[in-house]
């Protein structure tokens, strides 16, 4: 049997920062495919950059392997340096040199590898020319906007034609219009090139947008690596569910299985059917509600409280109370032209949601974020 080669394996990767309490990064096993767009996500301090940075080989393994097609970077007794592993870096500064223009930068790396004047010139035109900045050569970085110096910045990584590009928050500095022009921009630049890639970003809508996996970190530990679509329907654990997308994680009680693959649960008292994976057994379970899942309905099962009503332009958010659960709080959108006011009862029915498989059991793996 033979299997493809991924072009990037971390397996059973670790890093544990002396005088630290726990590892930043801790037994994480992923493999991408060539060509893939990996976004790598979780709040601040779950260990995302110590991760790529131990793929760029700026920081050691405590434990396990990372191997680019098929190549042992880093492991027991391996530790290949930064400058030897073809990887392009792109990090939120962009780290140009002030003094030299545009296309000076995006030489660069081609000069230190000697590559001869004539295709050096032709391999920076044709970089810049993939982003978006040909006829900009001449310029210096301090005349360029913030966006245009990522974009050299994206040009001097491609111009080395690297096998596996780490891109670090790479939109942290921008403003948000730039942001979102930028996402097309690293989604063109994924389509036009091909490269593999590696994308860190705390931004859950940022990884949305421009990944084919997302890979959640939860203090150092990989909580799910799905689809965008998969980890918005189907989070693995309470964390994921709370940090992608927005809606409720509740308790609730598998009573049965429905005949359409679904179970039923009991919800504030109330019958529901849900989605959940093969084998769910009966008893506690956590269920996770997007805000499509509920809906008002003048004889839906819930009654609940308005707790608060925001107008975003073409429907309204709501956040209301189950009256048989006080201090959860439900979301739903409801049609823009509805009134909505905080303190007015409303009754709701329960469309569809997701048993999250991790269980009540193992909450404690995950606190809740305050
Ligand atoms: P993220 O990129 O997700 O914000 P980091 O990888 O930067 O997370 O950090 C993960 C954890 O490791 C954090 O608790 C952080 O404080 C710690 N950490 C990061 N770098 C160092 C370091 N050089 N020395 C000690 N601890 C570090």
């Amino acid at each position: 049997m033979t299997t493809q080669t991924p072009a990037l394996l971390i397996d059973d990767a670790s890093r544990h920062y002396a005088g630290t309490p726990a590892p930043a990064v801790d037994g994480v096993t992923i493999d991408v495919a060539a060509g893939e767009f990996l976004a790598l996500l979780g709040p601040s301090g779950c260990g995302k950059s110590t991760l790529l940075r131990m793929v760029a080989g700026f920081e050691r393994l405590d434990g396990g392997r990372i191997t680019v097609g098929g190549r042992t970077l880093s492991g027991p007794a391996t530790h290949v340096p930064p400058e030897e592993r073809r990887i392009g870096l792109v990090f939120q500064s962009y780290a140009l040199w002030p003094h030299m223009t545009v296309a000076g930068n995006v030489a660069y790396p081609l000069e230190t590898a000697r590559v001869p004047r004539a295709e050096r010139e032709q391999r920076v035109r044709a970089a810049l020319d993939t982003v978006g900045l040909s006829g900009f050569d001449a310029r210096h970085p301090a005349e360029l906007s913030g966006g245009q110096r990522q974009r050299v910045a994206l040009a001097r990584c491609l111009v080395m034609s690297p096998e596996l590009v780490l891109l670090d928050e790479p939109l942290a500095n921008l403003d948000v219009h730039l942001r979102a022009a930028m996402e097309e921009e690293f989604a063109d630049f994924h389509t036009k090139t091909g490269a593999t890639m590696v994308y860190v970003t705390h931004d859950q809508a940022e990884a949305m947008a421009l990944a084919t996996r997302i890979a959640v970190l939860d203090h150092g530990r990989l909580a799910q690596v799905a689809a965008p679509r998969t980890l918005y329907r189907e989070p693995a654990t309470r964390m994921v569910a709370g940090f992608v997308g927005q809606g409720a994680v509740v308790d609730g009680v598998v009573t049965g299985p429905a005949a359409d693959g679904r179970v039923r649960v009991r919800l504030f008292g109330a019958e529901a059917l849900v989605r959940c994976r093969t084998g769910q057994p009966e008893g506690q379970a956590l269920v996770c509600l997007r805000p499509e899942d509920l809906e008002p309905a003048p004889d839906g099962p819930i009654a609940a409280t308005v707790v608060r009503a925001a107008y975003k332009g073409g429907f309204v958010l709501v956040e209301a109370e189950p009256q048989a659960a006080p201090g959860v709080r439900l979301l739903l959108r409801v049609s823009g032209d509805a009134q909505v006011a905080p303190g007015e009862a409303l009754r709701l029915a329960v469309r569809d949601g997701w048993v999250v498989p991790e269980g009540p059991s193992q909450e404690r793996l995950t606190p809740a974020r305050e």
